[in-house]
């Protein structure tokens, strides 16, 4: 099958399409509409018909697949290893269903859930779409905080959780977390659901609020709790962005067309097929976690790998174990996770036998062109990028060896995944930008399958984050991008994220490869600060891949400046070049470039709300006082 047809019929003849796409799923009843697009941006996809997605992820296989395997949950940071086949996973999501229900949730209600990446947590989700109920996973890393903002958002029935998260073997209990978080909530949930692991000694519960799962399920070991069919519309959960650009926004999802999306992207996107296996390296609290650790791999009848720990604990050979212990056939995770990996030895990865690998899928954030290469030299596998976002559910450029594969291009995810319309527009004129000129990449709408309904309890900031910013309606996230002739696209960064340089716009990204190609630069991040001759100037904060004395980071820095003027030109010659120790990112591992911004120009920094590590901030603001 050629791309260009399939995507052809997709774009041209959508409702048609995806009326083929929708039997891969079960309908309990069948749609009466494919598409209604009458109340702009808002779009419905199979009206009327009702589905499940726990049905469609668990129950559909049992006939056929009820002793394969569903999910492995590897952890080394408890050095254990949990596998379910699809009949065990149908009793414990019953069981858990059971037991929320028996707590009073039910169709509509919300469930937050705070847990670490374990099975548990994945069945506590599928419990949720079970019996209808809204499941919003909050990271296990955020603090109090962040869970405390996302409870008052969500207004849950009950909070799931855990009795402790590990990261690098050290034990984080949770209960504290979350007795701090309820008590700065304004719409606290009645009750806590706690599973408990083991790892935080004896469970202090508050009487009346906390329950025992362990105590709990046993009333309900034997329970079989039927499936509620939902209207296709109806959410079925609400997730937040990762907050790289300001406050993080409650992304709501629908059912069948997620679970339609999910059913065509398994086969068409990841190549997998009933009975491989899926590695996907992301945590449940993000995107990719939901879409392609839990109900992707599931609704495909294939097989997820759950994985707890970091990707360099016992040792950097460690995810490939896995991969040869499973026969993994399609592996996804991030360019930061490999940006870690490439700092040690390839033999932790070419010592094992991979050949069930066919795939790496990278997505999240720019991938770098050193990195890139490395990886797929390395694996001896082409690497695919994926460009996404927590709003669209699933990938919105990206190369498609299940259909045909296409030969990669360095800096590029690819093409338009199907369904997808998108154009690149130009900002100051509003029309489409021609091949090779910059432009906004917007989604034509209205959006396909798998996307966004709307902003949970805000029809509003929908409408005006992402269709407000042209004269027609277009959905955009704001970021830069440029096709080719071809029809290959290159995302050059966000569109606050260009610098001003006396005229010439430069994107952060253009600078950051550039930056990044010096072979002793780790990880670069470029920002423009103002400047009273230029208007902006471009400044660098990098880490080095080896431990260094200051004089060799200044000299190091020098040669930073050099090699970006002898591949961009003198005016993109960054004014200061800090070397740090630690880059300020989000928990989801994107570099947080508005907020060192923010120091550079003596601002505040913003929602720092979900800031991976406070010391990295620190060590800006100490390099930003001690100068370049
Ligand atoms: P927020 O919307 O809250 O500011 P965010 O945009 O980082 O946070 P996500 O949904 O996690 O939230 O990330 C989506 C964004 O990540 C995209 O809009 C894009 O800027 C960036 N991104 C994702 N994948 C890629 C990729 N392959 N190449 C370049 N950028 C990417
Ligand atoms: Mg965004």
């Amino acid at each position: 099958m050629r791309y260009e047809d399939l995507y052809r019929q997709s774009v041209e003849a959508p409702e048609a399409f995806w009326a083929e796409q929708a039997r891969a799923i079960h309908w309990h009843r069948a749609p009466d509409a494919i598409l209604d697009y009458s109340n702009p941006p808002f779009r419905r996809w199979f009206v009327g018909g009702e589905t499940n997605l726990c049905f469609n992820a668990v129950d559909r296989h049992l006939d056929e697949r009820g002793e394969q395997l569903a999910l492995v949950g590897w952890s080394t940071e408890t050095d254990s290893i949990r596998e379910l086949s699809y009949r065990e996973l149908h009793r414990e999501v019953n069981v858990f269903a059971a037991s929320l229900q028996s707590l009073g949730v039910g169709r509509g209600d919300r469930v937050v859930i705070y847990m670490p990446h374990t099975v548990d947590a994945v069945v506590a989700m599928l419990a949720c779409a079970r019996i209808g109920a809204i499941h919003s996973v909050v990271f296990g890393g955020f603090a109090a905080h962040n869970l405390a903002l996302r409870i008052d958002d969500a207004q849950p029935r009950v909070l799931v959780t855990a009795d402790a998260g590990i990261r690098g073997g050290k034990v984080i209990p949770f209960l504290p977390l979350v007795n701090e978080a309820l008590s700065r909530a304004g719409h606290p949930p009645e009750k806590v659901l706690v599973v408990d692991r083991g790892l935080a000694g004896p469970l202090a519960l508050r009487e009346g609020r906390d329950v025992d799962y362990a105590t709990l399920r046993r009333a309900h070991e034997d329970a079989d709790v039927p499936v509620a069919w939902l209207e296709s519309n109806e959410p079925s959960y609400i997730l937040y962005t990762s907050g790289t650009t300001g406050k993080p926004k409650g992304v709501q999802r629908d059912v069948g067309g997620y679970a339609v999306a999910l059913a065509l992207s398994m086969w068409a996107v990841y190549d997998i097929r009933p009975g491989q296996v899926m590695f996907s390296t992301s945590d449940i609290g993000w995107v990719v976690g939901h879409s392609y650790n839990v109900y992707g791999p599931l609704i495909a009848g294939a097989t997820s790998i759950i994985y707890e720990g970091l990707p360099t604990s016992p040792d950097a050979g460690i995810w490939w174990r896995i991969v040869e212990r499973y026969g993994v056939r399609t592996m996804f995770s991030s360019p930061t996770a490999l940006r870690v990996l490439k700092k040690h030895d390839p033999s932790f990865i070419t010592d094992r036998d991979l050949s069930s690998l066919q795939h790496l899928f990278l997505a999240g954030e720019p991938l770098d062109e050193p990195t890139a290469r490395w990886i797929s030299e390395v694996l001896g596998t082409p690497v695919i990028d994926n460009y996404w976002q927590t709003e669209t559910g699933w990938p919105v450029l990206t190369l498609m060896p299940g259909v045909e594969m296409k030969p990669v291009r360095f800096g590029s995810p690819g093409l338009p995944n199907l369904g997808f319309r998108l154009r690149v527009i130009d900002e100051a004129t509003g029309e489409d930008a021609p091949a090779g000129q910059k432009g906004v990449l917007v989604i034509q709408p209205p959006l396909p399958p798998g996307c966004m309904s709307t902003v949970w309890r805000n029809d509003q900031r929908f409408v005006d984050s992402y269709f407000g910013h042209f004269k027609e309606l277009l959905y955009s996230s704001l970021d830069w991008a440029i096709r080719d002739e071809d029809g290959y696209t290159f995302i050059l960064g966000r569109t606050d994220d260009v610098i001003n340089v006396a005229g010439h716009r430069l994107g952060t990204r253009e600078i950051e490869e550039s930056v990044s190609s010096h072979p002793d630069v780790a990880e670069a991040a470029v920002i423009g600060v103002q400047d009273a001759v230029k208007g902006q100037v471009p400044i660098v904060f990098a880490t080095l891949k080896r431990a260094h004395s200051d004089e060799e980071a200044s000299e190091t820095a020098a040669q930073m400046q050099k090699v970006v003027v002898e591949q961009l030109g003198g005016v993109a010659r960054p004014a200061r070049v800090y070397v740090v120790n630690a880059l300020p990112k989000t928990r989801s591992g994107k570099l947080l470039r508005r907020s060192l911004q923010a120091l550079a120009e003596s601002r505040d920094p913003g929602d720092l709300s979900t800031l991976d590590d406070p010391g990295a901030l620190d060590e800006v603001r100490r390099a930003l006082e001690r100068g370049p």
